[in-house]
């Protein structure tokens, strides 16, 4: 059994981001403010640079990433593509399946790819400090690195129940610099009324983010940061496919599927979108989204207006979502608990140019474990929701003897997640299907807007 594993020269380190923009067949669903007006450029301004607000509305195709984020980049990309050949065997699927690895970043996933543009343009502005939230703190770690790279403050809200249950995620961020506060916390108005509310409260993304967005508002040296969800995000994600694609040419394949795990959306969009225009050009190619059944944002969610936070203090953006009040169960994808998803992705779900699907916890993990006694990686939680539909789809071709080339995002590696692993290996892990009475609920707390004609 021999490795096949795809390398590209450091020269070859995309240039420039793709957007997806460019190429949609509709223009996106503007951002609106609860009045139902646009929200315009200034808006944004109290929270995020200029340069990143200009990515954020941007039509332009190809977006020229700065050389010192080149230069960063260079740490750990281009990223290595592998042929899972044991994998395969470990099947015994007639189908090829390949997996982009982003676990080869200091901080063990794709994160940094948004983490260390959003410093650069943050430290370009004059800007001092950073705020952010972090879930499982894969984000949180990443704006951590990315902060200390460019010597900026970086303060990040980590949902309470992570903080306690994640320590060793909170010590990677201490290490790089980063002050790490449990959220809900005192120190904020958001905050405050949680826990005024629910003091046992475990946190949410939705009130992280709260939290992060209002500081970074009330003060001028400091700025917000997102982990996905937004377009720019999305953006700098595209160096993953772009480098797939041309990884693929040297081999000469090109994929008939293509799967990511899918919480905000980022590394759906990093690796998707490259290949979105080949699809609106007639290609034939899928493109699979995998979200954990217990929240299914894209698969049952609501297309509609929603806050991305709690608090109701972003702007309102059209996607699927399960109610900004979502109160997510503590599922061990700690990255896929958001109630939304990216309006980009959610637009080319509901156009149909991209599909979802969604898998049991315990499946995950039965696929993850496979994964790394097959090919050696130790995968993150979330990585193992893509890992999952493709090993069902790699059975499927063994059904029906189709030779199919699959390709996942193997989206980053599970070494600060093995409490989780521990709880698998004990059946101590749940299957949790999210229950319609939740759904419904959410729906009658949605904002009541519509877009201007
Ligand atoms: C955060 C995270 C995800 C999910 O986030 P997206 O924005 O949907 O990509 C997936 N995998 C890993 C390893 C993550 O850290």
């Amino acid at each position: 059994m021999h490795t096949t594993k795809i390398l590209l020269a450091e020269s070859e380190i995309p240039t420039h981001w793709y957007n997806v923009v460019a190429d949609m067949p509709n223009p996106p669903a503007p951002y609106l403010a609860p009045n139902g007006e646009l929200i315009t450029p200034e808006m944004m301004g109290a929270i995020f640079p200029p340069a990143i607000i200009e990515q954020e509305m941007s039509q332009q195709r190809w977006i020229p990433i700065p050389e010192e984020v080149r230069e960063i980049y260079r740490l750990w990309r281009p990223a290595p593509l592998f042929r899972a050949h044991r994998l395969e065997q470990m099947l015994g699927t007639p189908a090829k399946i390949y997996y982009k690895y982003e676990g080869v970043s200091p901080a063990g996933s794709h994160k940094p790819n948004s983490a260390v543009a959003q410093a650069y343009y943050n430290k370009a502005a004059g800007i001092r400090r950073l705020t952010t939230e972090t879930g499982a703190g894969q984000w949180g770690s990443s704006i951590a690195l990315a902060g200390s790279m460019f010597g900026l403050e970086v303060r990040v809200y980590m949902v309470k129940i992570s903080y306690d249950q994640k320590p060793f995620r909170r010590s990677m961020m201490q290490t790089w610099g980063a002050e790490v506060i449990p959220s809900p916390s005192p120190l904020t108005a958001s905050g405050r009324q949680i826990l005024a509310e629910h003091p046992d409260s475990n946190g949410s993304l939705g009130i992280a983010i709260s939290e992060a967005v209002e500081e970074a508002a009330s003060r001028t040296d400091t700025n917000y940061a997102l982990g996905s969800v937004l377009n720019h995000v999305l953006l700098h994600q595209t160096v993953i496919g772009l480098e797939t694609r041309k990884q693929l040419e040297q081999v000469g394949d090109y994929p008939d599927m293509i799967f990511a795990p899918c919480g905000g959306g980022s590394n759906v969009g990093g690796m998707m979108f490259p290949f979105l225009a080949d699809k609106a050009a007639g290609k034939n190619i899928r493109l699979v989204a995998v979200e954990p059944g217990s929240c299914p944002t894209l698969t049952r969610g609501h297309y509609a207006y929603d806050y991305g936070d709690t608090a109701g203090l972003t702007p309102l953006m059209k996607m699927y979502t399960l109610g900004h009040d979502f109160m997510p169960p503590g599922i061990h994808a700690g990255g896929l608990r958001y109630h939304g998803d990216s309006a980009l992705v959610s637009q080319l779900y509901h156009e149909g140019l991209i599909e979802a699907v969604s898998v049991p916890q315990i499946a995950t993990f039965e696929a993850g474990v496979m994964f790394a006694k097959a090919e050696g990686i130790i995968p993150a939680p979330e990585s193992n929701h893509a890992i999952r539909a493709t090993i069902d789809e790699a059975l499927r071709c063994k059904e029906s003897g189709e030779a199919k080339t699959l390709l996942f995002t193997l989206s980053g590696h599970g070494h600060f997640d093995m409490a989780s692993y521990d709880k698998y290996f004990s059946g101590e892990l749940e299957d949790f299907e999210y229950p319609k009475e939740a759904l419904d609920a959410a729906l009658l707390n949605l904002p009541k807007v519509s877009a201007p004609a």
